[in-house]
């Protein structure tokens, strides 16, 4: 049985197996993830799920790899990973993941994107689109991109390294003038440690050729799709302490400077 973790920042959200994972239907509102922050914080960098399963329960989303092998990119039920050079390939349904997460993306509210500057713009562009008292949110933006920052991590060659000697492999790179699809979530505070709090954005291009975590970013047209989440399925890996949602100064800080790249 799922075990119920109850409402965390206004989400509802338990915890299950890979075996119930797989009997368990998707609903509207539902994202499902791999695994946990904390438990790749805490080296567990290797989880149980596949990809294939992973897309059992949603067609958009954003992740890593099994050993930090590149940024994961689900648009349209299809699954793309991003090297460090920023070149994207698509993933075998066979390929596992520690941390990912998906929902069955159904647009709920849309808007239309004229200029955004930066990716506090954007983001509190998709803020003022959100039902007022959402507190998680699933976004897809298909827009012309004027530049972005992106990032991608190399795969870890030990199965255990420090959060330091991750983010020392990080590589950055600039994107400009391109049309791209841009994935993602806004999960609350209240979720730290599960999850990343606040916005998380991943990019590939509209060629699905390039792509990575997004840093920085400017819009220039396009359109943006939201959809609220009001419960969340977190598959806990045999053998993997997932841990428990909380906030870790020094933990959420050493994380936010890796997700905006500080
Ligand atoms: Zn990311």
């Amino acid at each position: 049985m799922p075990v119920d973790d109850g409402l965390i920042g206004g989400i509802h959200v338990a915890r299950m197996a890979r075996a119930e994972f797989a009997a368990d239907t998707p609903h509207d509102h539902e994202a499902f993830q791999a695994s946990t922050i904390n438990a790749l914080l805490t080296g567990e960098l290797c989880g149980d799920l596949t990809i294939g399963e992973l897309l059992e329960h949603g067609d958009l989303g954003l992740g890593t790899l099994n050993l930090l092998d590149g940024e994961l990119i689900i648009v349209d039920g299809e699954a793309f990973v991003a090297r460090v050079d920023g070149s994207v390939s698509s993933v075998p349904p066979e390929t596992q993941t520690p941390f990912a997460v998906v929902c069955p993306f159904a647009a709920e509210r849309e808007g239309t994107v004229v200029d955004l500057a930066d990716f506090d713009a954007i983001t509190a562009e998709i803020d003022a689109l959100a039902p007022p008292g959402a507190t998680c949110i699933a976004v897809r933006i298909d827009a012309h991109v004027a530049r972005a920052r992106l990032r991608s991590v190399e795969q870890q060659l030990q199965p255990n390294p420090t959060l330091a000697a991750a983010i020392a492999t990080h590589v950055e790179f600039d994107l400009h003038d391109a049309e791209a699809t841009i994935v993602g979530f806004r999960f609350p505070r209240d979720l730290a440690g599960l999850e990343l709090p606040g916005w998380h954005l991943h990019l590939v291009t509209a060629d699905r050729s390039t792509g990575g975590h997004v840093l920085e970013l400017a819009l220039h047209g396009g359109s943006i799709a939201i959809e609220r989440e009001t419960e969340l399925v977190i598959e806990v890996p045999t053998g993997v302490d997932v841990g428990t949602a909380g906030v870790v100064p020094e933990r959420d800080e050493a994380l936010d400077d890796m997700e905006r790249g500080r």
